[in-house]
């Protein structure tokens, strides 16, 4: 199986799998109790806990782990509308957002809270001007990701934070595509993240909190993270998730480099009738979102069953719904579902990924002969 999928989830990296194996064998200890090895199990969790935040490469900030990005996400928006004073009441974020922050957004505004939902521009870019329009005081928190999880688009994000502080508001980037991708910029006040997208283990995110930004918290319980996230950590996950966090820190140059090359090698190898859908300049280049006129893209992705892509998000390939970022940048619900999602990265090699295309691109044709 050629795996190209990057998006959707990533391979554990040998690495972050081997630091685990201890901490789900035999060293069972709940890290919240004082006995020596529940202490030596917290003690390993606070150096995941630097080596997610050394990745993230912020400052003035504290992390705190949790369940999964969504449910960072969830509480980054619902804990700052929380605390928000008197008249902020109001969310401003993007069409092309992920349903963590959409479907928030959504069932906030059914309990009385305001929110703007911003189009993008053909290419998947924000306007800048449109979100300074935006903004006023009513305004609590703007909610912009960094690298778009579907057509891989990089979002103004240090502007759009400062835009943001000048209306007293806060700014929650999901980075999720971004860590380990592209250096995420000084600005925001919350970041969320994900373990398995960076090479780590599924079910561990985390909230990265700027001094002062604490969102009031979503789950109560023991009071662990400081009182901000309750419920026992997984030492097994945290350490994991570390342990990849580490890698990308230290492997950042050696795999852009890669997906750089990969990327020119994917452009090379497709023949002509495909259209990448979103700007091509800035984006993250492990994400080619093509289409091709006519496509039947569910068809073509179970007929191709030695190769692992996706149809716009794992998300909306789920509901069978079109995805909405590639609605949001001006395709029709047929040309949404001409569209394919091939996400490379750090162990995708350049001889699979061209063979993959091929494969891909004589489907297609075969597909085009049939339909004729
Ligand atoms: N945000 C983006 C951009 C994503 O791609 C994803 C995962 O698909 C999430 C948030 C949610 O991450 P998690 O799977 O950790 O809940």
């Amino acid at each position: 199986m050629i795996y190209l999928d990057y998006q959707a989830t990533t391979p554990l990296a040998p690495e972050a799998s081997g630091a685990m194996q201890p901490w789900i064998a035999d060293k069972f200890a709940n890290p919240h109790s004082p006995s020596r090895e529940g202490r030596e199990a917290a003690a390993a969790i606070e150096v995941a806990r630097k080596q997610v935040r050394e990745a993230i490469g912020l400052k003035n900030g504290t992390l705190a782990f949790t369940g999964s990005a969504t449910e960072a996400i969830n509480w980054a928006i619902k804990g700052t509308l929380e605390n928000a004073g008197p008249g902020r009441n109001r969310i401003v974020t993007v069409q092309s957002e992920h349903a963590a922050v959409l479907d928030t957004c959504e069932w906030l505004e059914g309990g009385g809270a305001g929110v703007t939902c911003l189009p993008v521009d053909s290419d998947g870019l924000i306007g800048v001007d449109a979100v300074k329009a935006a903004l006023d005081e009513s305004v609590a928190l703007v909610a912009v990701m960094l690298v778009n999880n579907e057509i891989g688009i990089i979002q103004p994000v240090a502007e759009i934070a400062k835009l943001a502080h000048e209306v007293g508001a806060l700014m929650l980037c999901d980075a999720v595509q971004a860590l380990g991708r592209v250096h995420i910029p000084q600005g925001p006040d919350l970041v969320a993240v994900s373990g398995h997208k960076v090479h780590g283990p599924k079910a561990i995110g985390a909230l990265w909190i700027r001094e002062g930004a604490e969102p009031a918290p979503l789950i109560h319980g023991g009071g662990q993270e400081q009182g901000m996230r309750s419920g026992t950590l997984s030492p097994a996950l945290c350490v994991g998730f570390g342990a990849a966090a580490k890698l990308a820190s230290e492997g950042f140059d050696r795999d852009r480099a890669h997906v750089e090359r990969l990327w020119t090698a994917a452009l090379d190898a497709l023949g002509p009738g495909w259209i990448i859908n979103g700007d091509t300049g800035q984006r993250y280049h492990g994400n080619l979102n093509i289409r091709r006129q006519g496509l039947d893209a569910a068809r073509l992705i179970s007929d191709l069953r030695e190769l692992a892509f996706s149809l716009g998000s794992a998300c909306a390939s789920g509901s069978g719904r079109p995805s909405h970022v590639l609605r949001a940048i001006g395709l029709s619900d047929r040309e949404a579902r001409s569209s394919i999602r091939l996400g490379f990265g750090r162990y995708t090699s350049e001889d699979d990924l061209v063979a993959a295309i091929k494969q891909i691109d004589d489907a297609a044709k075969s597909q085009e002969r049939f339909a004729a």
